[in-house]
């Protein structure tokens, strides 16, 4: 396995615009080979205070700037991030074992197009409305509270802070303790561009201590978490002592429906795009198929013949596409899914459990399909967060609808088949976002989910218009 210098340690928390040193520190592992790939500091509630102070004083100036001076500072800042596009990658690679290539497309790349999106929202937002003999106007929150998971460690963190931004409020912020390293990147690349010190605040550390006193602190207005339903619910609950606004963007269990007159082919290759991509870590990753019962041998036999190209590999091979998981962590709890489908008795026909060959020291797992699933299985109905798929076999059209809504989550969907036919599948599915044919991601539509999979939306301008309060003034 390819061995990396990369000098990631991070020095301190970024407060005021100015690194803070001082307390404990915890490691960044490779989950790779285990190594310490940096230290990070580990901090307080008494970190979190002084954050606060810092954001509470700058955000008189920010939030009286205008829209299109902040969309500036957000046009500048993707150029930084763009400029410091292969650290970034380099930094996501180490922490969390992203092939390279997809660290420089995806984890790398998607932030600079959203933080571009955001921008080019400045003026296209209802700031003022006239309503009858009322002006209506939108104001910032106040001090965001941003809590963010380690799969897409900078993406989710930009898709909180460039709206939120624009919107005029101040930050603090915790990213994810296993995925921290892209953070003094953003600090650093925000001050290039012009953001004013204290504006955008970060403290490291873990979130039973720095997520909990960001949950509730009463110097913070409004809580934005992106990470599993289980502490999304105990933020939700934690944050109602001082009333905050709540936005969650939580887990999900994406069905892709196979319509009978789908192009199958196409469609077996984007399940695997979707679904196996960052090995399969991404809330909205394509994990269950669903198709005619008639056809499912078929379909089946396309995936086995697929999922062949999926080999797992060194991350710092450019040619890798699947990478170890980001953790040993994450390693004990999707070979537990694995395991419990077959014990369940599922038919494995791709993967299965236990030790990569040839990667035994690192979090390496190997795809996986099930088929025949019973849509009721522990394995088509919890969240896994792993390359592990369920292809399950429906009756009718209305079947496939039930057995794509029969979750907790509603926060993806996908439908293959005649567009018109597709797209009246996809407006009965209650899901927040619903792929037909494979159509590309939009940075400027709306993200977020039904039903356990979260409240508010992130992107496009409802995201922007999450972190606003309004104030009607009546004339
Ligand atoms: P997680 O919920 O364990 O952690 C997310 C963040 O919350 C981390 O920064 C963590 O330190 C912090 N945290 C943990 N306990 C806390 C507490 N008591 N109070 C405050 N903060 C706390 O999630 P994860 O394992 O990092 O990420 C994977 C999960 O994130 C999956 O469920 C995935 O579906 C979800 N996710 C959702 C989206 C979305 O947009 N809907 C995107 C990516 C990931």
């Amino acid at each position: 396995m390819t061995t990396q210098n990369l000098a990631l340690d991070i020095a301190g928390h970024w407060i005021g615009g100015a690194v803070t040193t001082g307390g404990g520190t915890m490691d960044v592992v490779s989950p790779v080979d285990g190594t310490v790939v940096a230290t990070v500091p580990r901090g307080t509630a008494a970190d979190v205070d002084h954050a606060v102070a810092a954001a509470r004083a700058a955000l008189p100036h920010w939030s009286s700037t205008s829209p299109a001076d902040r969309g500036a500072v957000l046009h500048r800042l993707a150029g930084e991030l763009a400029a410091r596009r292969e650290s970034i990658a380099r930094a996501v690679t180490a922490e969390i074992g992203a092939p390279i290539a997809l660290s420089r497309a995806a984890h790398a790349g998607f932030p600079v197009a959203v933080t571009e999106a955001v921008a080019s929202l400045a003026d296209r937002i209802n700031w003022t409305e006239e309503i009858g003999n009322s002006l209506v106007v939108r104001e910032p929150v106040g001090v965001v509270g941003a809590i963010t998971p380690w799969n897409f460690p900078l993406q989710q963190v930009i898709t909180k802070i460039a709206p939120t931004l624009l919107a005029g409020n101040t930050i603090v912020l915790k990213p994810a303790e296993t995925a921290p390293l892209t953070a003094p990147m953003l600090a650093e690349a925000a001050a290039a561009a012009g953001l004013p010190g204290g504006v955008l605040n970060i403290v490291y550390g873990v979130g039973g201590v720095v997520g909990e006193a960001i949950t509730t602190h009463p110097g913070i207005d409004m809580v934005s978490f992106t990470g599993s339903t289980a502490v999304g619910k105990r933020i939700a609950v934690a944050a109602s002592a001082t009333v905050k606004r709540v936005a969650l963007e939580l887990g999900g269990k994406t069905a892709n429906i196979v319509l009978p007159d789908a192009d199958v082919d196409h469609a077996v290759a984007e399940t695997l795009r979707y679904g196996w991509t960052n090995s399969g870590q991404a809330c909205g990753a394509w994990t269950r198929l669903l198709v005619p019962a008639g056809r499912h041998d078929e379909i089946v036999a396309k995936l086995v013949a697929e999922a062949a190209a999926y080999t797992v590999g060194d991350p710092w091979d450019e040619g890798t596409r699947i990478g170890p998981l980001a953790s040993q962590a994450q390693w004990e709890r999707v070979n537990g899914y694995i395991e419990r489908g077959v014990a369940d008795g599922l038919d494995l026909v791709f993967g299965g459990p236990g030790r990569v060959p040839g990667f035994e020291s690192g979090a390496f797992i190997r795809p996986t399909i099930f088929a025949g699933v019973d849509p009721r299985s522990v394995v088509a109905q919890e969240e896994i967060f792993g390359p592990v798929l369920s292809v399950i076999p429906y009756g009718s059209e209305n079947e496939a609808v039930e057995i794509a809504d029969g979750t907790i989550y509603g926060l993806g969907a996908a439908v293959f088949g005649e567009r018109d036919h597709a797209l009246a599948v996809a407006r009965r599915l209650a899901a927040g976002q619903v792929y037909v044919n494979g159509a590309p991601f939009n940075p400027l539509a709306p993200f977020g989910g039904y039903k356990q999979s979260g409240t508010g939306r992130e992107m496009g301008r409802a995201g922007v218009e999450e972190f606003t309060e309004l104030k009607a003034i009546q004339l």
